[in-house]
């Protein structure tokens, strides 16, 4: 990362802090290569450091005896945020999933089955999603199951599975890739290649779809708030990625009836910080089957580019996630209703008045 690309910090003095001690501050920030200037402000100095002070990002300075509290000008999030370290105004991205358009107006339904199961129900349950005029699968090949005696996905079997069913419907893949090692095979048949709640902090993964050139779909880890999603994100975009989507897709809440309570607050925030597209999957946000129609709806009130819903014509025969798993004959019902909502949203304000 480049220097121009870094938020500017500000140490805050503690009030009344003496010049020694101010100087000593001042010194070992300098050592690192810093560029500090003293500014006294009313009942405390403070210190701007500007130059590159990558080095700094590790020392724990807002403990450092004298300081008050450290500022960041500038933004946290300087690829993804709306102009952020660098100053520029930044349009919406667009993100293109095997020549789709996702974001900025370009609305997706991104449908299909938790996992790939066996070729014959993924084509079928492909080709009806894709009567509903859908055009991106989603299916994992391998699945990330909290416990290791649950079903693991077909691995390399699903992705040739995929491939196929790909190449007989034309229809763009979004297949999750858990490990570093399987980023080449998964990217072969992927048009978007999902990183899962579990792996939203997985470093390693993160650089690795970072350098690689398919878009990729960062779910935001259950447990994680908006700032650690969005240094997620920066993760694959400081490593050269721009084709990045986030998904919102419900976090744990002891106050919820369920495990997981969906933050469509989420999106508004991610508006006001972000470039990104943002898409909502209303099947994790709810883990049951009946409150998905409704949260996909409100998802797309709300402002969602675009839905990640889980749909299978057997639920209960389902090797993973049938109990969220809504019926193709609702996923139709539902795409009507997204789109219905749409237009409605795209109204020109006060049309009721003239019909
Ligand atoms: C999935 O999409 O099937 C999945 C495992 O999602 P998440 O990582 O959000 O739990
Ligand atoms: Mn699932």
């Amino acid at each position: 990362m480049n220097s121009d690309t870094q938020p500017g910090i500000v140490v805050v003095l503690e009030p009344g802090l003496a010049a020694t001690k101010r100087n000593r501050i001042r010194t070992r920030l300098e050592a690192r290569g810093a560029v500090v200037a003293v500014v006294h402000g009313e009942g405390h100095d403070y210190l701007e450091v500007s130059g590159d002070h990558l080095p700094l990002a590790t020392l724990p300075i807002g403990s450092w005896d004298g300081v008050a509290k450290v500022l960041l000008r500038g933004s946290e999030f300087p690829h993804a945020s709306w102009g952020g370290g660098r100053g520029q105004e930044v349009l919406p991205t667009v993100v293109e999933v095997g020549g789709l358009p996702l974001g900025s107006g370009d609305f997706q339904i991104l449908a299909g089955p938790c996992a790939v199961e066996d070729e014959d129900r993924l084509l079928r349950l492909a080709q009806q999603i894709q009567g509903t005029g859908t055009q991106v699968l989603r299916a994992g090949a391998f699945k990330p199951r909290t416990s290791p005696y649950s079903f693991q996905g077909l691995e390399g079997v699903g992705l040739e599975i995929l491939a196929r069913v790909k190449s007989e419907t034309g229809m763009a893949i979004v297949t999750e890739v858990m490990d570093t090692r399987d980023v080449e095979r998964v990217a072969e048949v992927a048009d978007l290649l999902q990183v899962g709640s579990r792996n939203m902090q997985n470093y390693s993964l993160l650089k690795e779809l970072g350098r690689q050139r398919k878009p990729v779909l960062l779910k935001r880890g259950f447990a994680a708030t908006i700032r650690e999603f969005l240094l997620a994100a920066e993760y694959l975009l400081s490593a050269g990625n721009d084709q990045v989507v986030l998904c919102e897709r419900g976090i744990r809440s002891a106050a919820g009836t369920g495990q997981v309570v969906l933050d469509l607050g989420a999106l508004p925030e991610l508006r006001r910080h972000t470039h990104l597209p943002v898409v909502v999957d209303p099947s994790h946000g709810a883990g049951v089957n009946h409150r998905v129609l409704p949260l996909a709806r409100a998802a797309v009130a709300a402002g969602a580019d675009g839905v990640l819903v889980e749909v299978h014509d057997e639920p209960e025969e389902a090797l993973s996630d049938g109990q969220q798993a809504i019926l193709p004959q609702e996923f139709a019902r539902l795409v009507g209703d997204l789109h219905a909502i749409r237009r409605a949203l795209n109204e020109p304000a006060g049309k009721e008045e003239h019909v």
